[in-house]
């Protein structure tokens, strides 16, 4: 089989969703599953959506296209801020759209107008992340604007904390969420059918037992494919950590000094610090490298030690024992390792499910058309 390949475990990605959709249902929360780190594979809409989850979310309107041309039949949630210049895109293949930026929703209007439709609307409220969101202070009068234009739903409000500058989801913030969402409904006597808290960084607070407040859905990535959640990087209790695996091939295998010889200056890749001599060591060159993976997030097995990466080349020590030329090596990853590989044309992608055994995907995919630029 080719390599380097991501071996993912269909099976495991179900049982995944399926524990969280059940955990969280207790606690009033529905799922969203947020499906951008695999470039909308149909195959793994299915698995989540079959394992309950009751939305697919996805940042890039090419996956939310490919799993709508795929047939996946679900709500679609655009879960960036759409860009003004994809509104008539986002109205056609996304039911809803999460949202911070009145003139986006403007134009989201119109084309909505234009399509004959309606399209949903999630504000999102910058709850002290600083990547996106209204200012809590203004979110009402945005709120009402929105209420006011034609075709368009204003259907909840949201929140993403932990990715920009890691503040993590809390009882403070997420009871501000639960007021603004209060507050909302108060002045404009509408109902607000989604309040979304947050991502994977989310489950601690939310199945602490503490009260969820008005909190009723999660937008769920990385704990559904990985197993673990995003704060501490814990494995969750009762979930695969290892459902998605990276396989590279040994193309070199020699006995070399753990040390450089000749002037050392920069590296392809900036600086390199130099570990101690550790005399001779049986060093493997894999042929996968920073165009395939994020080769920090990569973890080894056992006796296998990660020293360097270049574009196309993974230096290995593997204490004293040669690799032979040809054996396959297979690595766990973490989000930016497993986000690096999933969209990398140079990685095939296997897809494994109990119930009807392989299907490999096209090696290298040809980029969707709107990726090519011709000037
Ligand atoms: C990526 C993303 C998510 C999912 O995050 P995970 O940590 O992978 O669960 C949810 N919401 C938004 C807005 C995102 O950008």
């Amino acid at each position: 089989m080719s390599a380097p390949r991501l071996e993912i475990d269909l099976d495991k990605i179900h049982h995944n969703a399926h524990v969280l959709v059940d955990r969280l249902v207790d606690r009033g929360i529905s799922v969203t599953a947020v499906m951008k780190a695999s470039l909308g594979s149909p195959e793994i809409a299915n698995a989540v959506l079959s394992a309950g989850v009751s939305m697919v979310g996805d940042s890039r309107m090419e996956n939310i296209e490919a799993m709508n041309r795929a047939g996946v039949k679900a709500p679609m949630m655009l879960i960036r801020s759409p860009m003004i210049s994809d509104a008539r895109r986002v109205v056609r293949y996304a039911d809803l759209s999460l949202n911070s930026e009145l003139d986006v929703i403007r134009k989201l209007s119109r084309a909505a107008k234009s399509a004959g439709k309606r399209h949903g609307i999630v504000l999102m409220v910058e709850l002290g992340d600083l990547r996106e969101g209204i200012m809590p202070a203004d979110l009402e009068r945005i709120a009402g604007s929105v209420i006011s234009m034609p075709y368009i739903d204003l259907h909840g409000i949201g929140a993403n904390l932990a990715c920009h500058c890691g503040v993590s989801p809390d009882a403070n913030n997420m009871a501000e969420l639960s007021n603004l969402a209060d507050a909302i409904e108060k002045a404009f006597g509408v109902t607000l059918r989604i309040v979304s808290g947050g991502n994977s960084a989310n489950l601690n607070w939310a199945l602490s037992g503490a009260s969820t407040g008005r909190i009723n859905n999660l937008r769920l990535g990385e704990s559904i494919l990985l197993g673990c959640e995003p704060l501490h990087r814990q494995p969750i209790e009762g979930l695969h950590t290892d459902a998605i695996t990276l396989v590279a091939e040994v193309i070199e295998s020699k006995i070399k000094p753990s040390q450089p010889w000749g002037e050392v200056a920069q590296t392809a890749f900036g600086k390199k610090t130099l570990a101690a001599d550790r005399g001779n060591i049986a060093q493997a060159i894999l042929a996968v490298g920073q165009q395939d993976v994020d080769p920090e997030g990569l973890s080894a097995p056992t006796g296998i030690d990660v020293i360097g990466a270049s574009s196309d080349h993974l230096i290995v020590d593997c204490s004293h024992r040669l690799l032979q030329v040809g054996a396959e090596i297979r690595f766990q990853l973490n989000y930016s390792a497993m986000v690096r590989s999933m969209t990398s044309p140079f990685v095939s992608k296997v897809l494994r499910a109990s119930s009807n055994s392989i299907q490999v995907q096209a090696k290298t995919h040809p980029l969707p058309k709107n990726h090519i630029i011709v000037t």
